[in-house]
């Protein structure tokens, strides 16, 4: 039984059409990529798989949500933020998001339009997104595209949204860092968005800072800030001129800077490790004997590699290379070791699922601090130093997970 389960378990692995996509993606076809976020937009069969194996994929880019009331200049103010990303020599996506708008797809005419800037450019993609029929929410199904994108190779992800209604709030909570465009003459309106609008900036922009009133916005933005606010807590206030580009250097000098700040938190340290670096290390099997075992395998045209004996936990240990994981038979060398234990009690079967992580030591600490019941009291050293625990099958459905740190560790 429980191996028929680990049979599938790889199978969703190796050799599936997300799969297949998701190699395409990586080598930067820009057609996949496009045929790949309407698959995920249209939320179809196989749209699940796909978004997961481009988590898998362990890449991540900046996300920066640039939300802000309509005629704020947003748009504009983007695209020359983009035009900024790629004379750093990075790559860009950017999702227009209109949750007002019934359309959605990438072959809306305003997309056509913003492209022209960028015609031949195949380091800059645009693409919009609508609610219609959206499951699971807006947010949710950005947060998706992002993440497609990232595995596409995009570097910066610029999120903007056409409004600065509840809906905007919780897309650009997506993003990695949020930039709140305002603009002069806004009068009371600045007054209303007090409330939630102003607490999701990370960054606020004083657009068409050129023109009259500019000054007086920028004062009311600072002071806004409270009077609890010190120095360094203060959000930057940047003033630009989206028509000219002036200013768009120092906000994306400010957007950096709360990017590093953030890395430096736990919390995106860990963020990042949950999307990226994970994937199957190997599958634990329990048998009574390895050499009674390993004939079926071999018959499936797998090779044993190095078979060993750990001493300290008595067990021998046979390695079949599995395309970039490996199946483990585990046959006990003594009756009373954990090995032993287990096929005496629940009988031949799938003994545990290794998960590689980068940052080993950080998993440890996130899953304790959270109340995960681990199986190990510690991280420890395995055979050939690589590094390991276990999470108790009470916290995971079920089955021993052992996490094993990456290579680099
Ligand atoms: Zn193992």
């Amino acid at each position: 039984m429980r191996c028929g389960w680990g049979r599938d378990i790889i199978a969703d692995v190796n050799g599936n059409t997300s799969e297949r996509m998701l190699a395409r993606l990586r080598a930067g076809e820009t057609r996949a990529l496009a045929r790949a976020i309407s698959l995920v937009e249209d939320g179809g069969a196989g749209s699940a798989e796909l978004v997961a194996a481009c988590r898998l994929s362990g890449r991540r880019g900046l996300r920066i949500g640039v939300t802000g009331p309509p005629g704020a200049g947003k748009s504009t103010l983007v695209d020359q933020m983009a035009r900024w990303v790629r004379g750093q020599g990075q790559t860009v996506g950017v999702i227009a998001v209109d949750p007002s708008s019934p359309y959605t797809g990438g072959a809306l005419l305003g997309d056509r339009i913003r492209m022209q800037g960028f015609e031949g450019d195949a380091g800059v993609y645009i693409r919009s997104m609508a609610s219609r029929g959206r499951m699971g929410g807006l947010a949710r199904g950005v947060e998706e595209v992002c993440t497609v994108m990232e595995a596409a190779g995009r570097q910066t992800i610029l999120i903007e949204t056409v409004g600065v209604g509840q809906d905007e709030v919780d897309v650009v909570a997506v993003a990695d860092v949020t930039v709140l465009v305002l603009v002069p003459g806004m009068g009371d309106e600045v007054q209303s968005m007090k409330a939630g609008v102003m607490e999701v900036a990370d960054v606020f922009v004083v657009n068409k800072g050129d023109r009259e009133g500019a000054e007086r916005l920028e004062a009311e933005v600072r002071a806004m800030q409270g009077l609890g606010a010190s120095e360094a807590d203060s959000v930057p206030v940047v003033r630009t001129v989206a028509t000219t580009g002036e200013g768009v250097g120092e906000l994306m000098g400010s957007v950096l800077e709360v990017a590093a700040r953030e890395q430096k938190g736990v919390g995106r340290e860990l963020r990042g490790l949950a999307e990226a670096g994970l994937r199957l290390d190997h599958l634990g099997v329990a048998v009574r004997s390895i050499a009674a075992a390993r004939g079926f395998y071999e018959l499936l045209g797998m090779s044993v590699g190095a078979e060993e004996t750990v001493e300290h936990e008595q067990v021998r240990t046979a390695m079949l290379p599995l395309g970039e994981s490996r199946i483990e038979l585990l046959e006990a060398t003594a009756e009373d070791s954990v090995i032993g234990r287990f096929v005496a009690k629940r009988g031949e079967g799938l003994h545990h699922i290794a998960v590689k992580v980068d940052g080993v030591d950080a998993m440890f600490e996130r899953l304790k601090g959270e109340g995960v019941r681990l199986a190990s009291d510690a991280v420890r050293v395995g055979a050939g130093g690589h590094r390991y625990f276990f999470v108790h099958p009470a916290s995971t459905g079920g089955v021993l997970v052992e996490i094993v740190g990456g290579g680099s560790e």
